[in-house]
């Protein structure tokens, strides 16, 4: 048997294998993408977080206000479980939720966060495959199924945001 000493130096290596195993996991997933010629993780973030500050902002009438050091692993964590599809749709879920609980904690990230299960919305109502045909055309896919979505919503002011952004990245 080992000494209690000698275990908790076992229990911290092991720790420390376990978290450098999974960022060696991250980096191949990173590679993976980048060969795939798909987003980088960098990349990735910026579009989930100008998606979510998008429509917070048709709500509130202002960007959102990150707090970056909370937000982002969370964020990460997200996209590893949910895949960058689900979590915009969840998003756009939750932004459009009049449940007070919500509107109290002014919708905030964190709040979604802990309330992640709530928002699963079936992607089967995604209209994927249809070439853009909006007018001017949207400057991407991810931008074209996002007025997609607010199209689908009904929601004029969203539509309007979507295609102001839209016309800015073009
Ligand atoms: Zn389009």
């Amino acid at each position: 048997m080992a000494k209690d000493a000698e275990l908790t130096t076992l229990r911290n290596l092991h720790e420390k294998l376990a978290e450098l195993r999974q960022h060696e996991q991250e980096i191949l997933d990173e590679m993976g993408r980048l060969l795939n010629g798909e987003l980088g993780i960098g990349a990735i973030l910026r579009r989930l977080e100008e998606h979510y500050s998008m429509l917070w902002s048709v709500r509130y009438s202002q960007p959102y206000v990150w707090a970056f050091a909370k937000d982002r692993p969370h964020l990460k964590r997200l996209i590893k479980s949910l895949g960058v599809e689900q979590l915009e749709l969840r998003m756009g879920s939750y932004l459009k939720n009049p449940d007070p609980f919500y509107v109290k904690a002014k919708h905030s990230f964190a709040v979604f966060v802990a309330s992640i299960n709530t928002h699963a919305v079936a992607e089967s109502s995604r209209q994927r495959d249809e070439p853009c045909q909006h007018e001017p055309r949207c400057p991407g896919t991810w931008q074209h199924y996002r007025l997609l979505e607010a199209e689908a919503s009904g929601d004029e002011a969203l539509i309007a945001t979507c295609r102001k952004y839209n016309t800015v990245q073009a």
